[in-house]
């Protein structure tokens, strides 16, 4: 399974945390002693030792949405780090208050605290010299965000290989979630490589022509 993925202008490690196998990128741009993650879903001490390992600076935690298999490690992040955290608006009581049919999975997991940027609409923000376009994706949570750095998206558990996101939780919609699917990722460039919030890499050609949901 590939677990780095290089651009000339940055690097992404993907790591595996968590009893629900969530993948957490770590990002990091070239020549910088910084670094942001995405979707840091558990096992803090993993991350941090990763973190120190490589001499960088955590600066920003960006979420694809509230589900706390994604958000279980951003307490203690706090703790170690001043970070800036982005949330989809809409999935603000999920992040706070998580689900505990998802939590009784996590013995360690702590809410994270309530400082966050609200992402409302489709922007485009710069991250230590990196240009990341924030795609707003309702469906299998009302706040869902997907988030294009170069040529990779980050789906979250908006688009996975060959699968799509749950839509039957509270907040999720089925119709949203094809519609913001095919509307706002399905467009992208069909070599666009998808690095979704479980399981393997893909890209939009791929899922386009060979995912059940889509055809
Ligand atoms: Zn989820």
């Amino acid at each position: 399974m590939k677990k780095i993925f290089e651009d000339k202008n940055f690097s992404i490690e993907k790591i595996i945390v968590g009893p629900f196998t969530e993948n957490c990128y770590l990002i990091n741009r070239k020549k910088s002693e910084d670094c942001f993650l995405i979707d840091p879903g558990y096992e803090s001490s993993k991350l941090i030792n990763k973190i120190s390992l490589y001499g960088f600076d955590l600066k920003y935690v960006m979420v694809t949405h509230g589900h706390a298999d994604h958000t279980g490690a951003i307490a203690q992040l706090y703790q170690k780090y001043d970070i800036e955290v982005f949330l989809g608006d809409g999935d603000q009581n999920l992040y706070e208050n998580p689900d505990k049919w998802i939590t009784d999975f996590f013995p360690e997991f702590e809410s994270p605290p309530k400082q966050y940027s609200i992402i409302s609409n489709d922007k485009k923000i710069i991250i230590d010299g990196l240009n990341i376009d924030v795609i707003v994706t309702p469906g299998h949570t009302l706040g869902s965000l997907c988030y294009k750095l170069g040529n990779y998206i980050f789906t979250g558990d908006t688009l996975f290989k060959n699968s799509i996101g749950r839509y039957d939780l509270p907040g999720g919609d089925k119709d949203k979630e094809l519609l913001s699917i095919k509307t706002k990722l399905l467009t992208l460039d069909q070599d666009c490589i998808v690095l979704p919030g479980h399981g393997e890499s893909t890209t939009i050609a791929s899922e386009k022509n060979n995912n059940p949901y889509l055809i």
